[in-house]
């Protein structure tokens, strides 16, 4: 079932959200060649406890880690640990939430890591632009297929596929509540969207195919083909004035 927010529970949110967005930053600050993912795990840990928050992820379903570190050919879901060491033209996919007062906010963002190669950047910036072609369509009035068409005719365009086995979802009290979020679909169907929804809309966007496989470690999504994927998320709400960016800094 959709739960509709009210003013207070949005407002709520969206300080879970800013902790997030704020740990984020803080992770891809420590990205670099050297580094461990199981190091900017520990950033994002520490960053989120320090506001008083708590990591939205960890033991989530069993998940050992604060943030998700999937780096190239890895979608989503990577564990960080200590032997997975950054190189230099690295793309470095971020996935962090944190739960405060009550509330998730969770956002994801693919990092370059140094000097990264033409056709990486042009992963990251297709993915990112995505994005905001899917958050443009979150107003009230139009539907969840609606998001999803915006995002997959983008990212065809340029040349790429959406991931379908893994789909935006709404975010609240739970980290992930309905209504489910695809980054493929049909214009004017699905759910319609009203004021008070609060969704992330997350695309996975691959090089090559849209298929992926999972390791034998039960979380590690990897593009079926080893090409790269990149991973971009905002949580937003849907706003009488709009969709309203709640995964922000300031
Ligand atoms: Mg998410």
């Amino acid at each position: 079932m959709v739960q509709l927010k009210t003013a207070r529970e949005l407002s709520l949110m969206r300080d879970a959200c800013r902790i997030s967005a704020m740990a984020l930053r803080a992770a891809g600050e420590a990205v670099r060649p050297g580094v461990s993912t199981k190091e900017i795990d520990t950033i994002v840990r520490r960053f989120i406890e320090k506001q008083g928050a708590t990591p939205s992820f960890l033991g989530y379903g069993g998940f050992p880690a604060s943030a998700c570190i999937s780096v190239n050919s890895v979608v989503i879901h990577g564990i960080p640990n200590s032997s997975t060491v950054l190189r230099e033209g690295d793309i470095v996919s971020v996935d962090v939430g944190a739960f405060y007062r009550g509330y998730h906010g969770d956002n994801a963002y693919t990092f370059p890591c140094g000097r990264i190669s033409a056709n990486a950047q042009s992963l990251l910036d297709a993915t990112r632009e995505s994005l905001y072609k899917g958050i443009e369509q979150a107003v009230a009035g139009n539907r969840i297929g609606d998001i999803g068409s915006a995002v997959q005719r983008y990212v065809e365009s340029r040349g790429y596929s959406v991931v379908r086995n893994y789909v935006g979802h709404g975010v609240g009290a739970n980290l992930h509540e309905d209504p489910s979020v695809p980054n493929y679909g049909t214009a004017g169907r699905g759910l319609r969207l009203l004021p008070g929804i609060t969704i992330a809309i997350e695309p996975m966007v691959n090089e090559g195919t849209h298929y992926v496989r999972v390791k034998n470690d039960k979380w590690t999504v990897v593009t079926a083909d080893g090409r790269l994927s990149a991973h971009f998320e905002h949580t937003i709400a849907i706003t009488p004035d709009g969709p309203k960016i709640m995964t922000i800094c300031d």
